[in-house]
């Protein structure tokens, strides 16, 4: 007798594990390990949450007309490129899906995100691991992995858990160097907390060959609520659009991102006051002796000793009610991963690993 067989690659997915949010003793647990907006959810989107729950009843549009509208007016993009999801990444799995299957293989970087082997073994590809320089993206460590079964890059900018940029001559070189029949994807989750450097935007807008991801998730605070969006090729948008479920986003998400998105004032604010704790929490870890790159994205990666003294630190930290990342799974068992939160929190982190190093 044999049983069901599930499709090629699916057994070999290891579960996503997402950041702790409980400590055991602790009432006031500060959340540090899932990057999310110490402000909370935008005011304007609440307020449309509130007015689209007596919609409840309908269904929602499927051609989310009014959200790509609002991206595209806010971002001087072009509407009809441009593709939403269950966060990005519902929009990163619609790319691997339509494009990669059993035999062909994903890049993705040493450091890149968990979801991104998911997301290759969820279309039956084999992933492969690029190393980086010093935690930065090697450009040219992804053109010599280049094979002919090779049918998307996946990279991160800034990157997750290091924080580092790649510079815009860089992108340049790595879309310029990759054959036009296999897809760049820039996943720029963070790209929100950026100046002067367009993510590579100007790239998705001029290749056939580009796809960038953004999400809700992180400067808009919606995390809770799942909605992404991605902006490529005219081809390569319709091409997905044949996957996506027609009512995959709800009224309700819809509604709320309509409103973040036009909301430039919380957007400066959340940017702003992100450079200002997380200027303050890099200084102060450098001066605790603790390394760490300079930041792009709303956390700073960390980097202690070795794995022992980032587990003491880790503790030290939940002694205090605060959870951070153990990024171990992430190739830095020597680092914790701290999602820049407002000032009372980032003075609470600060004050923690300061009595922790006992200076
Ligand atoms: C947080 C994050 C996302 C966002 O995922 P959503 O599905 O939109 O919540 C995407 N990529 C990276 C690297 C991230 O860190």
């Amino acid at each position: 007798m044999s049983l069901p067989e599930p499709q090629p690659g699916i057994m070999e997915i290891a579960l996503y594990v997402g950041g702790q949010s409980a400590l055991a003793g602790h009432q006031d647990v500060l959340k540090l390990s899932s990057n999310e907006n110490p402000l909370g959810p935008p005011p304007s989107a609440m307020e449309a949450v509130r007015d689209a729950a007596a919609q409840m009843h309908l269904y929602p549009a499927t051609d989310h007309s009014d959200l790509r509208g609002a991206i595209a007016d806010t971002w001087g993009l072009d509407a009809d490129r441009l593709i939403c999801g269950v966060g990005s990444d519902e929009v990163l799995q619609f790319v691997t899906q339509a494009y990669a299957g059993p035999g062909d293989e994903i890049i993705h970087t040493e450091h890149g995100f968990s979801m991104y082997t998911i997301l290759t073994h969820m279309a039956g590809a084999t992933p492969v691991k690029v190393p980086e320089v010093d935690r930065v993206v090697d450009v040219d460590a992804i053109l010599a992995a280049v094979t002919d079964r090779t049918r998307v890059v996946l990279l991160t900018n800034p990157g997750n858990p290091t924080g580092t940029m790649l510079p815009e001559a860089e992108l340049t070189r790595l879309a310029d160097g990759l054959p036009e029949r296999i897809i760049l994807v820039l996943d720029c989750a963070y790209l929100e907390y950026v100046s002067d450097h367009d993510g590579g935007l100007s790239l998705a807008k001029s290749r056939p060959n580009v796809l960038m991801t953004r999400t809700f998730s992180k400067i808009y605070g919606l995390g809770g609520l799942r909605i992404g969006w991605g902006y490529g090729p005219r081809e390569m948008i319709d091409v997905m659009n044949r996957i996506r479920q027609p009512f995959n986003l709800s009224g309700v998400q819809l509604a709320a991102a309509t409103a973040a998105v036009r909301d430039q004032k919380w957007r400066d604010d959340c940017a702003r006051l992100n450079r200002t704790e997380r200027d303050r929490l890099t200084g102060a870890l450098r001066q605790l002796g603790i390394a760490c790159d300079d930041a792009h994205g709303n956390f700073v990666l960390a980097r202690f000793a070795d794995a022992d003294e980032a587990g003491s630190a880790d503790e030290a930290l939940r002694a205090q009610g605060i959870i951070v990342r153990r990024v171990a799974g992430y190739g830095f068992p020597e680092g914790l991963r701290i999602t820049v939160g407002d000032r009372e929190q980032m003075g609470r982190v600060i004050t923690a690993l300061t009595d922790w190093r006992g200076v």
